[in-house]
């Protein structure tokens, strides 16, 4: 059985945070496929192009190179040989990301890198179609949610102690609409896979969705231990 862990779901799910404590505790490479994504975006908002405008995305599609780094433990994002890890994050990027990401040739591209780096090592990787498309092998897939006003309150926190001023309805509107359009686009939709299992963290520590999913691996695959 392989030891590849599959985490999907909406945003502000906490994906990242969680997907990364399984992956250390577990000695798994950890990759996260949005950052793949609003690498993409930047480049593409940076040449003025828009998630609609398909010809002149297909167009510059090969032009973009992007290189997945670890700098102490920490996935970095290259993008044509700048690090643009920090620059990904803006809540503008994060709204182009979505609108790309339905872009079929932006996904093919992505999802041969994607499966490049899980054939080299054991990953957990999240995303939104990890295991319904990405790695539908994967023995061990999660679907992780929370209710939608519990991920913005998260996001809201995240952003206050990084100093940014923020409205917990203009986030939780990005998150509505990201989310919709995620799970309604024609290619790779957000979907929780027929095999995945459903973590809600609604009334859930960090420590407590790491120890769950942890468990669900462990019993799936006793390799984990
Ligand atoms: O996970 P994150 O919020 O960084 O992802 C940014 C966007 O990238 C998502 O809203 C989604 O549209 C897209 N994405 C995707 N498939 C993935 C990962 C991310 O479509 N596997």
């Amino acid at each position: 059985m392989n030891k590849e862990i599959a985490i999907d779901g909406p945003a502000g799910a906490g994906k990242s945070t969680i997907a990364k404590k399984v992956a250390e505790k577990l000695g798994l490479i950890y990759v996260d496929t949005g950052a793949m994504f609003r690498g993409i975006a930047l480049y593409m908002t940076e040449k003025g192009i828009e998630g609609s405008e398909t010809g002149k995305i297909k167009g510059e599609i090969n032009n973009i190179r992007l290189d997945i780094v670890y700098e102490n433990g920490e996935q970095q994002i290259i993008l044509n040989d700048e690090n643009v890890s920090k620059l990904i994050r803006s809540p503008e990027i994060s709204k182009a990301a979505s609108e790309f990401a339905q872009v079929p040739e932006v996904r093919e591209r992505l999802l041969l890198l994607q499966r490049e780096l899980a054939a080299k090592r054991p990953v957990v990787m999240d995303g939104r179609d990890i295991g319904s498309k990405v790695l539908p092998d994967a023995s061990v897939k999660i679907f992780l949610t929370a209710d939608v006003r519990v991920r913005a309150e998260r996001r809201c926190k995240e952003l206050i102690e990084k100093g940014e001023k923020v409205n917990i309805e203009d986030i939780m509107s990005d998150i509505k609409s990201r989310d919709e359009q995620d799970m309604n686009r024609k290619v790779s939709p957000l979907i929780q896979a027929s095999d995945a299992v459903l973590v809600d963290t609604s009334s859930l520590s960090i420590d407590e969705v790491v120890d769950t999913i942890i468990k669900i691996a462990c019993d799936k695959n006793p390799d984990f231990i």
